[in-house]
């Protein structure tokens, strides 16, 4: 069908056509004085002289009037498409991206079909469980602990799990997933829960109370025990960074951050959750693991991860706070020296700094502080056994 935008040319072509033959009648059968002499003419009488020079011509013409309106004439615009269309396009999007090595868990509507059709889908990556983790199974959940949650497998996308508005490392293993809950020190003892953000399931545990041993210690600096007003203005400034550093951007890693390369060879000076006293004056409680070592030992990464602030602190001294992903943050406090930068990427065993004293420190000791959904964890949980330790 001849669509509108090409009547006016179709239109000049039948003319063109018509003025041809009535040329070519005339030049034929009209007497020479009668004849308009042109030079075109002249050719056209040539032309017609040979047998097919009649058709020849209006062929020629033909094809010339073709050609000039082709580039013109507007393609045909696309009509709508219809919605069993649009259905099909999906269908065979659904076939492509179903592919064996990415696994798409099953959605019952419509609306899932489409939204997982996304060309803005991420990558799957999931963390499987290291079967060294598997002990936790049986540790008592206490503050200060972890919380060991078996979540049933919805689908190969690893849950978003929260916890007190936190979100909470999770971990692939064969029957679903485990999310590992870190348990604040404040916590109160009964019952607690963790949400699926997908699903909206809630799922319980229940926290024991623990009592955590008391000690006491003496400083000679006692500005470190009662800081003056400077000092109070600058720890509440290093407050503000350190809850950043710990707060880092949510890393979805292929691999565990857990468990943890203990830092330092040494013996273990004070134990993660001592309720202390300095001076006889109550002060917040112990929330890392201090291992003593000499005065320059080289402090290693307990794993890969992202350097996310360093610094001299009033009460940590000069730290090194490194993201491993899926909310885990280690921390290393009181060292002598610093090798790394903010913002580096270091690998597992990598040394980091090395023991020192600075901060509220009584002798040169590693303060090493393990962090799970923004909450510092007794770090003898996660960690390797001493025998496993690479010696630096
Ligand atoms: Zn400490």
């Amino acid at each position: 069908m001849i669509s509108v935008s090409q009547l006016p040319f179709s239109f000049v072509m039948i003319i063109i056509l018509n003025v041809l033959t009535v040329k070519i009648w005339a030049l034929q059968n009209l007497s020479y004085s009668r004849k308009p002499f042109t030079i075109h003419h002249e050719a056209l009488l040539y032309i017609m002289s040979f047998p097919f020079g009649k058709l020849l011509i209006i062929g020629v013409g033909t094809l010339i009037c073709v050609s000039c309106a082709i580039p013109t004439v507007r393609p045909p615009q696309p009509s709508a498409v219809p919605v069993d269309s649009q259905e099909k396009i999906i269908e065979i999007d659904k076939s492509q991206i179903q592919t064996p090595s990415e696994p798409i868990p099953s959605a019952p509507t419509n609306v899932a079909v489409i939204d997982r059709l996304q060309p803005a889908t991420p990558p799957l990556v999931v963390a499987w469980l290291p079967a060294s983790l598997l002990s936790l199974h049986n540790t008592p959940v206490v503050p200060g602990g972890i919380a060991w949650i078996t979540l049933p497998a919805h689908s190969e996308i690893p849950p978003k799990i929260m916890y007190q508005k936190r979100r909470v490392l999770v971990l692939r293993q064969e029957q679903g997933w485990v999310a590992l809950v870190g348990i604040p020190l404040s916590a109160k003892a009964g019952q607690h829960s963790v949400v699926d953000q997908q699903t909206g399931e809630d799922y319980s545990f229940w926290v024991e109370n623990k009592k955590y041993k008391t000690q006491r210690l003496r400083i000679k600096n006692k500005r470190k025990v009662t800081p003056n007003r400077q000092d109070l203005q600058r720890i509440q400034r290093e407050r503000k960074q350190i809850l950043t550093a710990l707060k880092t951007p949510w890393q979805i890693t292929s691999t565990s951050p857990l468990p943890l390369m203990q830092p330092v060879k040494g013996r273990y000076s004070s134990p993660y959750g001592l309720r202390r006293y300095f001076n006889g004056q109550r002060r917040s409680p112990h929330r890392g693991l201090d291992i003593a070592a000499p005065l320059g030992t080289p402090v290693i990464a307990a794993a890969a991860g992202k350097v996310v602030l360093t610094g001299h602190y009033f009460f940590t001294g000069k730290t090194v706070f490194i993201d491993h992903g899926q909310g885990v943050v280690t921390l290393y406090g009181h060292l002598n020296s610093i090798v790394v930068d903010s913002e580096q990427i270091v690998k597992k065993g990598q040394i980091i700094g090395t023991v020192g004293k600075t901060g509220r420190a009584t002798g040169p000791h590693l303060h090493w502080g393990v962090s799970l959904n923004n909450t510092m964890i007794d770090p003898m949980l996660v960690r390797l056994s001493v025998a496993n330790i690479i010696a630096k």
